[in-house]
C-alpha cells in the first residue's frame, strides 16, 4: 500500500467470494477498501469496473471513488508471496450497513433503490466495454442453462414450478433480445446495497457496490434482479416490486412491453438462484447453509400470485392505464350513459344518497364488530323506497376477518367501497343494464359476505370485454341461471336477497363494474384497502354510467385534509401545536384505537384522557340519557353529585374527605394553590423543576416546564425549584443508596431561599411521578422525606395525580400510595372525565374549613350534572372492567418486552414506570448523551406504522407510552415489534454503526 498507493494504514480482512477485500484504516480516520483480485483474474474485469465507476463519477450516485495508484493508474499488478501477479485496486469505503441486515425493508427504501438503479442505468446507456459481453451464469438473458439441472430438484411440485418458469421465460426471451441493451450492474442484491438513515428522512440507499457482474442486457434484467431480492419474505411482495419499478420509471421511463416481462424474469432469476445453490449443495452436501439460503426464494416461488395483478400494479405506478383497453371501455360507458336499461324499475336519479362513511356514520358502534342488528338496520333512518350508497366511500362496517390483513389491528384493512349500493326492499327484481353472459354464480354464505352473487360479461361495440357484478341476491340464482347463459338487455334475471340470504345486511344490491378480472384471482373484492385505491379505483371505477347516473352523484368526496390544515393555520393561534411532522386527522375512536377518515386504524398508546377507552358505550349511554334529563350546576341538589363524591372518596385515604369539582387540571391546581395559601397564609411554593400543572396564571407559575422556556414568564420570586428526583440522569443515581434522602434534602436549600427573601411557605406541589419531566419514578422514601420537611414548617403538600391517578399504575390506584405518603390535597384531572372536561380537588376537612372564610366558591360548569354522571361512570368502569389490573398485566408484558429490546438496542438507556405509565429513555454513547433527534425520528416512524406514542423530558429524548387502560396483549406486541424495527432503523444514525460495511 505504501509502495503502490503511498498510503500508511491498518488493514482488516473482509468477506469476499473469490477475491480478497480489506478495510483500509488510515491514521487520519479515512477508510478505503483494498481489493486484491484472485490469481487468474482477467485484467478486463477490473478495467470494466473502473471504467464504469469513472463514467458514473459525476452522477448523483452513492458509489465508491477509485483511488489511483502513485503512478496514476486505476489498478496495479503486484506479486503475492508466492510470486503470483495479482491485480490490486482501491476504492473509498461508503457509509452505511448492508441492506440485508435491516428489517423490515421499507417500501420507501425500495423506491429509493428504484430511483438509484434508474440513474445508474441511464448514466450507462452509452457505456461499453469488451468484458460486458462474456458468457456468464448470472446473465439473465443466458439463463436456460438451468434446464439441464432440473432433475436435481427432487420435489415434484417444485420441479414443476421451475419448469413452468423456464417455459414462460423462453416464450418471451426472443422479444427481450430485441429490447435495447444497456450496461447494467446485474447484481443489486441486498449485500451490494448499503443503507443509512443519517438525515432522519428514513432509511435511504447510501451505497451501491461491486460492479463485477456487469453485463450488457435489457434494463428489465436490472429490475428483475433487484426485484428478486426485494420481494422475499414480505407480506406485500407485489407492492415492493411496484415501488422499485415506480422509482426506476421516474428516472428512466419504461415501456409497457418491458413491464410485461419483468415478473417472468424476476422468477427466472430466483429459479437460477435455487438451481445454482442446489448444484453447490451437491458439491458440499454437509453445508446446511445452502438449503437454508434457498428457503425465502422457494417461499416466494410457491406463492400463487396473480400475474395479471402484478402487471396491473406495475402499469398503475408507471402512470399507464390499468389495462390496454381501459380508456376505450370508459369512453364507451360514458357515451352510452342514459341508454342503459334501468337496473331497478325506478328513478335512481331522484334517490337520496346515504352516508355510511367513517366520518358521517356512527355505525358500527364498535368499528371491529358490526352486529347483526346493526347490519340489518343500515339506513333505517332514511325515509325513501330507494337510496344509494357511494362508490369510493370509506366505511367501518366491513368488520369480518376477511377484510383485515395482518395480525395487528393497525394492519391494512379493506374499507373503501368500490361499487354503488342500491338499497330497496328484498325480493325486488333486477334487470340487466345491457346484454351480458353469465360469467360466475355463487352463494357466499359467510356473515357480511355477498350471499347470492352474479357476474355478467359484456362487450362494447368495439369488442372490448368488461364485467358487472350483482351482490346480495336471493341465492335462487344457482338454480335459475347457468354459466354461459346470455341475459338480454332489460331482462329481469335475479332478485334482491333478504337479510338471511345476503350475508346479513339490510337488503340492497352491491353493483360493481370491473374493466378486467384477470387481476382478481378467484376473488372479486367489493371493498378495497384505501392505500390500494390507485389500483382498485382504476380496475373497478365508478359504475354510475351503467345506472344512467352522473359520476358526481355517486362518487364519495373525502375531506380535504390540506384545506382543514390551512383553515386551522389561518384562524388559530400559532402556538397551538399539531403532533407529528405530518399531522394526522382522526374521525373515529374506539377503545385504544383511532381511525382516520379512510378507516385506517391507529393504535393509541399515547392518550391518557380516554382512560377507559375512546367512545366507551357506557359513557355514550350516560351522556345521552343525562342530556335528555338535565344538565345543571352545583347550586342545586342532585344525587349524581353525591354519587361521584362517594366513588372518589372510596379510593382516597380517610383524612381526605372533601371534594371540589372544577373543569380542568389547570383549574384544579389553581384551586389547590389557593387552598394552600389560604390555609397557611404563606405565598411561597416549592416545586420540582420541569413540572407541569396547567395553563392558568398560578398553575403556570409552578410549571417550570413552561415558564423556563425562552419567552416564558420566568421563575417568580415566590416559587422555588428543586431538582427532579431523577435517579437515572440526575445528581444522585441508582448506585447511591441514600439518593432519596439526598434529593429530599434539596428542599432545605429552597427553604433557605424563602428565608432570604422574607417569604412564607405555603406548600409543595409535585406531579407524584414527574411526567413531562421524563416519566420519572422518584426513589422510594423521597416524597415522605419531602412531606415531613414541608409539614414541619407548616406547609401543605399537594399531589398532582392528573397523570398518575385512577389505576394507570397497575399496582397502585394513585402514585402517592407507592411513595407511602398521604397528601393534604390531591388534584385529579384529564382521565376522570374520559374526554369530558372535569377536574377534582380532594382535601382534608381542616383545609376546607379554612377556605370557607365567607366568600362563596363556585365554578359554573364544575360538577355539572353531566360531569358528575360521567366522572362516576368512569370510576365504575375502571372497577367493572378490572382496568387497574389490566394496566398491571399489560404493563408487565410491555416492561418485559422493553427490557428485551434494551438488551439488543444500545439506544435504550433506561426503561421505567409502573403499569401503563412508561418511559423509555434514549441515549447515545456511554455518557447518557440524550438521543433527541432519534426519539423524534422514532415517534414519527411509529406514527407511520399507525402507532401513537409521545416524546418527553427536558431533552425530549424519552419515549412516553401511556395508552388508554383497555390495551390488549396483541397491541403491546404490536408496539414492541414496531419499536424494535424503528430502533433498528434509528441505529443506522449512530456513529458506531455508520461505517461498518
Ligand atoms: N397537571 C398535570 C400533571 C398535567 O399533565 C396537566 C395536563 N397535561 C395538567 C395538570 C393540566 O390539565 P388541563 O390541561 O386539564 O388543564
Amino acid at each position: 500500500m505504501r509502495q503502490k498507493f503511498g498510503i500508511d494504514a491498518k488493514l482488516k480482512c473482509l468477506d469476499g467470494e473469490f477475491d480478497l477485500n480489506f478495510m483500509v484504516l488510515e491514521t487520519s480516520g479515512q477508510k478505503y477498501i483494498l481489493k486484491v483480485m484472485r490469481a487468474d483474474c482477467p485484467s478486463d474485469l477490473v478495467d470494466m469496473q473502473c471504467a464504469a465507476i469513472r463514467r458514473l463519477e459525476k452522477k448523483k450516485l452513492p458509489i465508491p471513488k477509485i483511488i489511483p495508484s502513485l503512478s496514476g493508474t486505476d489498478y496495479v499488478v503486484f506479486d503475492d508471496e508466492e510470486g503470483i501477479p495479482r491485480l490490486i485496486w482501491m476504492i473509498t469505503a461508503l457509509d452505511g450497513i448492508c441492506y440485508a441486515n435491516i428489517k423490515p425493508q421499507s417500501l420507501n427504501f425500495i423506491y429509493d433503490l428504484g430511483i438509484k438503479s434508474g440513474v445508474l442505468n441511464l448514466a450507462l446507456t452509452d457505456f461499453n466495454h469488451p468484458y460486458l459481453k462474456r458468457d456468464f451464469k448470472w446473465n439473465l438473458m443466458q439463463s436456460n442453462w438451468i434446464k439441464d439441472h432440473l432433475n436435481l430438484i427432487k420435489c415434484k411440485l417444485r420441479r414443476g414450478i421451475i419448469s413452468e418458469i423456464i417455459d414462460q421465460y423462453e416464450i418471451i426471451l426472443e422479444q427481450a433480445q430485441n429490447l435495447p441493451h444497456v450496461a447494467i450492474h446485474n447484481d443489486l442484491n441486498d449485500y451490494n446495497v448499503l443503507a443509512t438513515s443519517r438525515n432522519l428522512g428514513g432509511v435511504k440507499v447510501s451505497g451501491i457496490i461491486d460492479f463485477g457482474d456487469m453485463v450488457l442486457n435489457p434494463r428489465i434484467c436490472e429490475l428483475a434482479i433487484a426485484g428478486a431480492y426485494a420481494v422475499l419474505d414480505r407480506d406485500d411482495p407485489i407492492d415492493a416490486l411496484a415501488k422499485l419499478v415506480e422509482g426506476y420509471h421516474l428516472i428512466y421511463p419504461l415501456k409497457v412491453n418491458e413491464l410485461k416481462m419483468i415478473y417472468t424474469f424476476l422468477r427466472m432469476r430466483l429459479a437460477v438462484s435455487v438451481i445454482n445453490s442446489t448444484l453447490m449443495a451437491v458439491e458440499n452436501p454437509e453445508d446446511p447453509y445452502v438449503t437454508i439460503s434457498q428457503a425465502p426464494a422457494w417461499r416466494f416461488l410457491e406463492q400463487q400470485l396473480s400475474e395479471g395483478m402484478v402487471l396491473a400494479k406495475l402499469r398503475i405506478v408507471c402512470g399507464f392505464s390499468i389495462t390496454s383497453n381501459a380508456t376505450q371501455i370508459l369512453t364507451y360507458l360514458n357515451e352510452a350513459r342514459g341508454s342503459f336499461a334501468p337496473i331497478f324499475k325506478c328513478d335512481l336519479n331522484g334517490a337520496p344518497m346515504g352516508d355510511l362513511s367513517v366520518t358521517g356514520s356512527a355505525v358500527p358502534q364498535n368499528p371491529f364488530e358490526l352486529s347483526l342488528d346493526e347490519a340489518s338496520a343500515i339506513g333505517d333512518e332514511i325515509d325513501a323506497d330507494y337510496w344509494l350508497g357511494y362508490w369510493g366511500e370509506p366505511r367501518l362496517i366491513y368488520t369480518s376477518e376477511a377484510f383485515q390483513n395482518g395480525v395487528y389491528k393497525t394492519a391494512n384493512r379493506r374499507t373503501v367501497h368500490i361499487g354503488i349500493d342500491i338499497f330497496a326492499s328484498s325480493g325486488h327484481k333486477i334487470y340487466a343494464p345491457l346484454v351480458g353472459v353469465v360469467e360466475a354464480l355463487e352463494n357466499r354464505e359467510d356473515y357480511l359476505d355477498y350471499g347470492g352473487v352474479v357476474i355478467l360479461r359484456h362487450k362494447t361495440p368495439d369488442k372490448n370485454t368488461f364485467f358487472t357484478l350483482y351482490g346480495h341476491l336471493n341465492p335462487e340464482i344457482l338454480h335459475t341461471l347457468s354459466i354461459g347463459q346470455t341475459i338480454k338487455k332489460g331482462e329481469a334475471f335475479c332478485h334482491l336477497g333478504a337479510q338471511n340470504q345476503n350475508g346479513g345486511w339490510a337488503p340492497h344490491l352491491h353493483f360493481q363494474l370491473a374493466l378486467s378480472i384477470d387481476e382478481m384471482g378467484d376473488n372479486w373484492p367489493g371493498v378495497a384497502d384505501p392505500d390500494q385505491m390507485d389500483l382498485w379505483g382504476a380496475l373497478c371505477p365508478n359504475p354510475a354510467a351503467l345506472l344512467n347516473l352522473l359520476d358526481t352523484k355517486t362518487a364519495y368526496h373525502p375531506l380535504n385534509q390540506n384545506d382543514i390544515l390551512r383553515g386551522r393555520q389561518n384562524h388559530f393561534g400559532k402556538n397551538l401545536k399539531l403532533s407529528y411532522d405530518e399531522p394526522v386527522m382522526f374521525l373515529r375512536g374506539w377503545g385504544n384505537y383511532l381511525f382516520d377518515q379512510m378507516g385506517r386504524t391507529y393504535l393509541d398508546a399515547y392518550n391518557n384522557v380516554p382512560h377507559v377507552g375512546h367512545s366507551h358505550p357506557r359513557i355514550q349511554a350516560v351522556v345521552s340519557k343525562q342530556l335528555q334529563l338535565l344538565n345543571s350546576n352545583t347550586r342545586y341538589l342532585h344525587p349524581a353529585q353525591n354519587k361521584f363524591v362517594n366513588l372518589i372518596l372510596a379510593k382516597m385515604p380517610a383524612d381526605l374527605n372533601v371534594c371540589y369539582f372544577v373543569n380542568s387540571g389547570s383549574e384544579a391546581n389553581e384551586l389547590a394553590l389557593r387552598l394552600a395559601r389560604t390555609t397557611t397564609g404563606g405565598e411561597d411554593i416549592i416545586t420540582p423543576d420541569h413540572g407541569y400543572h396547567g395553563n392558568t396564571n398560578a398553575a403556570l407559575e409552578v410549571s417550570a416546564y413552561k415558564f423556563n422556556k425562552p419567552n416564558g414568564i420566568g421563575c417568580k420570586p415566590w416559587i422555588h425549584l428543586v431538582d427532579v428526583a431523577d435517579d437515572y440522569r440526575g445528581k444522585y443515581r441508582r448506585d447511591d443508596p441514600d439518593r432519596a434522602i439526598k434529593y429530599a434534602n434539596l428542599i432545605d436549600d429552597a427553604i433557605a431561599q424563602i428565608d432570604i427573601r422574607g417569604g412564607k411557605l405555603a406548600g409543595f406541589i409535585a406531579e407524584t411521578f414527574p411526567s413531562v419531566g421524563g416519566q420519572i419514578i422518584p426513589p422510594i422514601g423521597y416524597l415522605s422525606a419531602v412531606y415531613e420537611k414541608i409539614r414541619s414548617l407548616g406547609g401543605v403538600c399537594i399531589a398532582d395525580e392528573v397523570q398518575t391517578g385512577l389505576g394507570r399504575l397497575g399496582d397502585y390506584f394513585y402514585g402517592f400510595e407507592q411513595q407511602e405518603v398521604i397528601p393534604d390535597i390531591v388534584v385529579l384531572g384529564k382521565p376522570i372525565g374520559n374526554g369530558h372536561p372535569i377536574g377534582v380537588v380532594v382535601t382534608t376537612n381542616e383545609i376546607a374549613e379554612n377556605f370557607a372564610n365567607g366568600i362563596e366558591y363556585f365554578s359554573t360548569f364544575g360538577g355539572s350534572t353531566l360531569s358528575c354522571c360521567i366522572g362516576a361512570e368512569v370510576l365504575k368502569i375502571v372497577e367493572d372492567e378490572n382496568l387497574q389490573q389490566n394496566a398491571r398485566l399489560k404493563g408487565e408484558r410491555l416492561f418485559e418486552g422493553l427490557r428485551k429490546l434494551q438488551n439488543c438496542h444500545s439506544l435504550i438507556g433506561d426503561v421505567r414506570g409502573f403499569g401503563l405509565f412508561v418511559g423509555v429513555e434514549l441515549i447515545t454513547g456511554e455518557c447518557l448523551t440524550p438521543a433527541t433527534e432519534i426519539a423524534s425520528f422514532i415517534v414519527n416512524r411509529m406514527k407511520q406504522e399507525r402507532i401513537l406514542i409521545g416524546v418527553e423530558g427536558p431533552f425530549d429524548n424519552i419515549l412516553k407510552i401511556r395508552p388508554p387502560l383497555t390495551i390488549s396483549n396483541n397491541d403491546i406486541d404490536c408496539i414492541l415489534q414496531n419499536l424494535d424495527n424503528s430502533l433498528s432503523e434509528a441505529a443506522l444514525l449512530t456513529d458506531e454503526l455508520r461505517n461498518i460495511i
